[in-house]
């Protein structure tokens, strides 16, 4: 213990002085690549079509990638789009925001053999910004008509993925949310140097044209009624994802500019969509010319930190509780957010938030990473004694999301939730204990992904079409 403590006194004492950012800096690296024809197709000619796909058994889609790849090398590239759509509804969204390092990438057999992997989702990008701009990508016209109407509640990657679905098979699709724009947490919580706006705006427009429905601005459970909307409907699907940001209980807290990540990162996202954002305009929200610390350690700390530096942050700091190899976030994202000068303090847990009226330090002390717990993960314990102070204008909190109590907001007890509170489903027909209720998305699996979203808001259109079957088929019999 004594040689840990003198081991942590050293490094205190070489912390390097804060490093500033260089705001003049206007060529921040991106989390995908820009290609050409040229770029696409050499990277698509690396593919050995090795025969064991793990790239594909890797995708949360199982998208037919060497099938792609290949016509992609072949200069085929309507046909390439046509494959990679057939199992994706939002390719060149995945093809830049999936954390490919962790799916297909990281599975490459090529980046298995140390040769570097096929940058597949550069590719994926590619193939359907191109089919975008050729005009190959069209709404959805169904053969023919249902009259069977489903209500989704949520506009966000799983709640747009199952509408199209429904639509392909003839449905009547209304999506609700409470939101002013359709995207979710792809146009609110995503920033706009990972994933443009207007990527999103288009996918919005092709499903309106598509025939989908929209009714933005129902906050269902407060202004309008679950109840009602169920009545309204011949199936509902909840696709509300999950927003209660986890909060820390500490001294300090309730000062001036502590502010929860997704408050920071959606006022600067309806900044960049042209919004009047007065908590923006006025500085509180503008990271400009400050020291600003997030803490935490996921995605969504990264995207604080990087939106922080864009702003124009006098200084960043990551403040993480676990080292970098156990840390949640893409580690292609923290070599980009390091790159751009952002600095990482980890095993390091803050203390208390100093200052009067507004922050002007986070104390925070070192932790070192104890025994596994339960689910395997080793345990962080503070090390006594071991406090520092970071000089802080700012603080970020983005330490995770649960979901909202939704038995409750629905005033629907009969829903049951896990222990978790996400929505259970049963296995095969993804329904809610309520019948005709189905449930997708990050309300079912906790915060995941913009790919799984979609995976599951497809399996799930997939599931409604057969129940809304045999409730129709039990109709006739019962007519007869
Ligand atoms: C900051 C941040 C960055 C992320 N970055 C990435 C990334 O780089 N790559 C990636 O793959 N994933 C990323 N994710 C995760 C990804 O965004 C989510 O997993 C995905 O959006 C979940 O989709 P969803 O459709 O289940 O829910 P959401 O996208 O959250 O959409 C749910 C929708 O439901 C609406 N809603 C909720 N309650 C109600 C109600 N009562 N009435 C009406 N409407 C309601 C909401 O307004 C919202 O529009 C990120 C998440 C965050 C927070
Ligand atoms: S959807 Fe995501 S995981 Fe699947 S191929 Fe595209 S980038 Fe890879």
């Amino acid at each position: 213990m004594a040689n840990r403590m003198l081991k942590f006194v050293e490094l205190e004492r070489a912390m390097p002085e804060k490093r500033a950012i260089d705001t003049r800096r206007q060529d921040f690296g991106e989390i995908y690549e820009e290609y050409d024809a040229e770029a696409a197709n050499a990277q698509a000619s690396r593919c050995s079509q090795c025969g064991v796909p793990f790239c594909q058994v890797h995708c949360p889609l199982h998208n037919n990638i060497p099938d792609w790849l290949m016509l992609t090398a072949e200069g085929r590239l309507q046909e390439a789009y046509e494959l990679s759509q057939a199992t994706n509804n939002f390719p060149e969204i995945c093809g830049r925001i999936c954390p490919q390092d962790r799916l297909c990438e990281g599975n490459c057999v090529i980046e298995q053999a140390g040769h570097g992997t096929v940058t597949i989702g550069s590719v994926e990008k590619y193939i359907t910004d191109t089919a975008w701009e050729k005009g190959w990508v069209q709404p959805v016209r169904p053969v023919s008509e249902r009259q069977q109407s489903v209500g989704i509640i949520g506009a966000g990657p799983a709640g747009l993925a199952a509408a199209e679905q429904l639509r392909r098979k003839g449905y009547q699709a209304h999506v609700y949310d409470r939101y002013d724009r359709v995207g979710g947490l792809m146009i609110y919580g995503i920033p706009n140097f990972k994933l443009e706006k207007e990527v999103v705006e288009r996918r919005s427009d092709l499903l309106r044209r598509s025939g989908v429905k929209f009714h933005l601005g129902s906050d269902i459970g407060g202004a309008a009624s679950f109840a009602d909307l169920r009545g309204r409907h011949d199936a509902l699907l909840i696709a509300t994802g999950v927003y209660k940001a986890r909060d820390i209980r500490l001294p300090g807290a309730g000062l001036q500019n502590v502010f929860a990540a997704m408050d920071f990162l959606t006022a600067s996202n309806r900044k960049g969509l042209g919004d009047a954002v007065p908590d923006f305009d006025d500085g509180i929200l503008n990271a400009g010319g400050k020291n600003v610390v997030v803490i935490g350690g996921g995605d969504t700390a990264m995207d604080c930190v990087r939106t922080a530096v864009r702003q124009g942050a006098r200084s960043v700091r990551c403040l993480y509780r676990r080292d970098r190899r156990n840390m949640p976030g893409s580690q292609r994202e923290v070599a980009n957010a390091e790159e751009e000068g952002v600095e990482f303090i980890w095993l390091s847990a803050p203390e208390a938030f100093l200052g009067d009226a507004r922050v002007e330090a986070v104390r925070a002390q070192r932790v070192h990473l104890g025994m596994p717990d339960a689910t395997g993960r080793q345990t962080p314990q503070v090390i006594e004694g071991s406090s520092f102070t970071l000089e802080a204008d700012m603080v970020i909190k983005a330490l995770g999301f649960d979901p909202e109590d939704l038995p409750q907001l629905f005033d629907t007890p009969g829903l049951e939730v896990t222990r978790w509170g996400t929505v259970k489903t049963d296995f095969t027909t993804l329904m809610t204990s309520l019948d005709g209720v189905f449930a997708a998305g990050d309300i079912v699996r906790g915060a995941s992904l913009v790919v799984w979203a979609v995976r599951d808001g497809r399996d799930a259109a997939e599931q409604i079409h057969r129940y809304l079957q045999n409730q129709a088929a039990a109709a006739a019999v019962a007519a007869e």
